[in-house]
């Protein structure tokens, strides 16, 4: 536990946000939290006044100088040109953990599972939401999946000592590592090697192939405790759990990096209801919550949270989760607040107290010894469609350009092999992968080697639209092999 005080900054946001964020404010003061504000304004206002990332110059110092956020939800403008907020804020402070807990309040929120505690901790930076996209022929368009060993170092070990200092049996690691070996193979064998640490002996680990894990979400997520994913299967299981857990208008979410982190709600600005005196500051408290235990005031973060279940419990309900078989007085976001501090100090009777003794988790990254990097080929990317496209055609007009080392090894269309001895059904689209391997016996070529080559197919005609180098490290090889190679 730590005395010191800590300086955050807060924001109101847009719709329903300024009246979480008081009430939020006034649960945090009234428990006592060590803290000192500073406020920024974030969102609409700063977008229309021109702002495209929805935060003024200003208030982006104030954030880097501070490092700790609590974010009211926002409203995004409508139209083009905008560009996320929550993506700058992640990537400019290295945010690169997303933890979201799901958890059932049965029976005073509905849900098919009530035994439903899972926390899903996806990573924040990477994979396909780098946004690097090309068309790259009439027929084909691209886009770039990039995951790298430390960005998926820096999540499984988050999941791991994130269940290690909550007490959690277990760690699922979901990825299609199948189908996307390098990618996706990168975070499954990173976890691994992690996972067999012996700090880390008591603590269940298993991976299994998104498709089955997102299925085992909707189906049985209460034989699920964490979750550790990537990016974008992370967006989409979180969802899928918040929806199955029945309380997305409750969970907050915390995005946490090496020295900064930001915390909010997770639903979003709500603006049907705003300024009514209605909305639920819950997700928000429990984004408050977290930011304590992460800032080490576990102690202050647990009489919240217990006082919070009591207030549950006692039948306190705002609108959007009130009954009238199991509430006893439904109450406004004011009311709902008041009724928090009142109990600050008491724990709940049906829910089971949490206790924070655990600190915020810190992770250091290891360095590793860089590996020998050999060039051992080129995959072209060919635009053709020429000669009813077969596949024979491009591939002996191909096989004219060999020399110097570097011979036309196989021809794909979609990932596919076409040439030699291809499939006469296979569909083929505009867009030709073609890769030249060294000849037998060959270590490694040059990038002169490589341009030389690029010049011969140029020089016989062909539109190359891009090339992929083929490389091996230490050895091993850095790319895959094509489907029937
Ligand atoms: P929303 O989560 O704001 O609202 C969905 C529904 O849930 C609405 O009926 C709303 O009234 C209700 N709801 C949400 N929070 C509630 C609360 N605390 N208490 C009671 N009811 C609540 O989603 P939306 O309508 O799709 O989005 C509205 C705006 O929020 C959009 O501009 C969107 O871009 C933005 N948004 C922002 C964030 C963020 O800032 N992190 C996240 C999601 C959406």
């Amino acid at each position: 536990m730590s005395d010191s005080r800590t300086t955050i900054t807060f924001a109101r946001g847009d719709g329903i946000g300024p009246e979480i964020m008081d009430s939020t404010l006034e649960v945090l003061r009234a428990a006592g939290a060590r803290l000192d504000y500073e406020e920024i304004e974030i969102g609409e206002k700063q977008y229309l006044a021109g702002n495209t990332s929805g935060i003024g110059p200003e208030d982006w110092k104030t954030l880097q100088r501070n490092r700790i956020f609590l974010k009211s939800p926002i409203t995004t403008p409508l139209g083009s040109g905008y560009k996320s907020l929550n993506v700058t804020v992640r990537k400019s402070l290295r945010l690169f953990s997303n933890v979201r807990p799901c958890r059932a309040y049965a029976p005073y929120v509905s849900t098919n599972f009530p035994d439903i505690d899972m926390v899903i901790i996806r990573e924040n930076e990477e994979d396909l939401y780098a946004g690097i996209e090309h068309q790259q022929t009439d027929e084909v368009v691209q886009t770039l999946k990039l995951v790298s060993r430390p960005g998926c170092e820096a999540i499984c070990r988050y999941a791991m000592e994130y269940a290690r200092a909550y007490g959690r049996k277990k760690v699922t690691c979901l990825t299609k590592s199948n189908i996307m070996k390098h990618t996706d193979g990168l975070f499954q064998k990173v976890f691994e090697e992690i996972a067999k640490e012996p700090q880390y002996s008591d603590i269940e680990t298993e991976h299994r192939i998104i498709d089955i894990g997102a299925a085992l979400v909707a189906a049985h997520p209460e034989d699920l405790d964490v979750i550790v994913t990537l990016n974008l299967y992370g967006d989409i299981v979180s969802d899928i759990a918040a929806l199955v857990a029945g309380s997305v208008g409750l969970a907050g979410s915390a995005n946490i990096g090496f020295d900064a982190a930001m915390f909010e709600a997770v639903h979003g600005s709500a603006p049907d209801i705003a300024g009514k005196d209605i909305a639920n500051p819950s997700g928000l408290i429990h984004a408050a919550t977290k930011m304590l235990v992460h800032l080490d005031q576990g102690d202050v973060a647990e009489k919240i949270r217990n006082a919070w279940l009591k207030t549950l419990e006692d039948g306190i309900h705002t609108a959007d989760i009130y009954k009238e078989s199991l509430s006893k007085e439904k109450v406004g976001t004011k009311a709902f607040t008041q009724a928090v501090i009142e109990r600050l100090g008491q724990k709940p009777t049906v829910f089971e107290p949490v206790a924070f003794a655990n600190k915020g988790i810190r992770i250091e990254l290891p360095e590793h010894p860089p590996r020998e990097k050999k060039l051992v080929g080129i995959d072209v990317f060919i635009d053709w469609t020429d000669s009813d496209r077969d596949p024979d055609v491009i591939g002996t007009r191909l096989q004219a350009c060999n020399g110097d080392g570097l011979k036309l090894k196989l021809i794909t269309n979609r990932g596919v092999k076409v040439f030699p001895e291809g499939l006469k059904e296979t569909f083929c689209t505009d867009h030709w992968r073609c890769r030249f391997i060294l000849e037998e016996g060959l270590e490694k070529c040059s990038h002169s080697q490589i341009s030389s080559l690029m010049l011969r197919v140029a020089n016989a005609g062909f539109d190359f639209i891009k090339t992929e180098h083929l490389y091996t490290f230490d050895g091993e090889r850095g790319y895959s092999l094509a489907q029937g190679e």
